[in-house]
This record gives structure tokens, sequence and C-alpha cells, in this order.
């Protein structure tokens, strides 16, 4: 535990704080990440979004457009792609994301 905050303060005056968050989720979540494939990243959708939500990833709003995994959670395009290509799974409620449930 203390190493992983090491890492996170190290990250988050090396780079954003949002990365570092990411970084620290990932660790916490999934002590061994599998990174999605690019075929994966290309395959999310854009989806126009009817009400405003937040975003799990960086809690900022998100206005017209988001992310819909097959579980059915919902993220900004660029925080999904980020987290995607660190760990395989849904940031929220940590299922698998196949190529499968992207285009179901
Ligand atoms: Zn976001
Ligand atoms: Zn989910």
């Amino acid at each position: 535990m203390i190493k992983v905050l090491v890492i996170l303060i190290f990250r988050t005056i090396q780079g954003s704080l949002l990365e570092a968050l990411q970084d620290f989720l990932c660790i916490i979540y999934s002590p061994l990440p599998t990174p999605s494939s690019d075929t994966l990243i290309e395959n999310l959708k854009l989806t126009q979004l009817q009400i405003e939500l937040d975003c799990t990833i960086c809690l900022n709003i998100m206005q017209k457009e988001g992310i819909i995994l097959g579980c059915g959670h919902i993220f900004h395009q660029d925080c999904i792609q980020k987290w995607l290509k660190r760990n395989q799974i849904c940031p929220v409620c940590r299922q698998t994301v196949t190529l499968q449930s992207l285009q179901s």
C-alpha cells in the first residue's frame, strides 16, 4: 500500500492527477491488468446521450455523447480509451470488456 501511494504521489508530480488516479485504481482493482487490443479500442462507438451524466473516471459531466460499454456503464471517449489501453475491464463493475459486448 505504501508503494502504491509513492507511485501515486510520483505520478501526480510527473503528470496529470487523472492519470495518477487511473493508475491508482488499476493497481487496487487488478493486480494483473490486461491491456485491451487496438481492435477493441477502435470498436468503441460514441453514442448520443439524452441526459447529462457524470463520467465516473474523471467525474466531469458528459454533455452530448459518451461510450456505452456492454455492461451499460457510460464514459467519455478519451477516458475509457485510456483506461482500456491499460486494463480491459469496466472501471465501475469490473466486467471484462469484449468485442462481442461492444457490438451487441
Ligand atoms: Zn471522463
Ligand atoms: Zn460496467
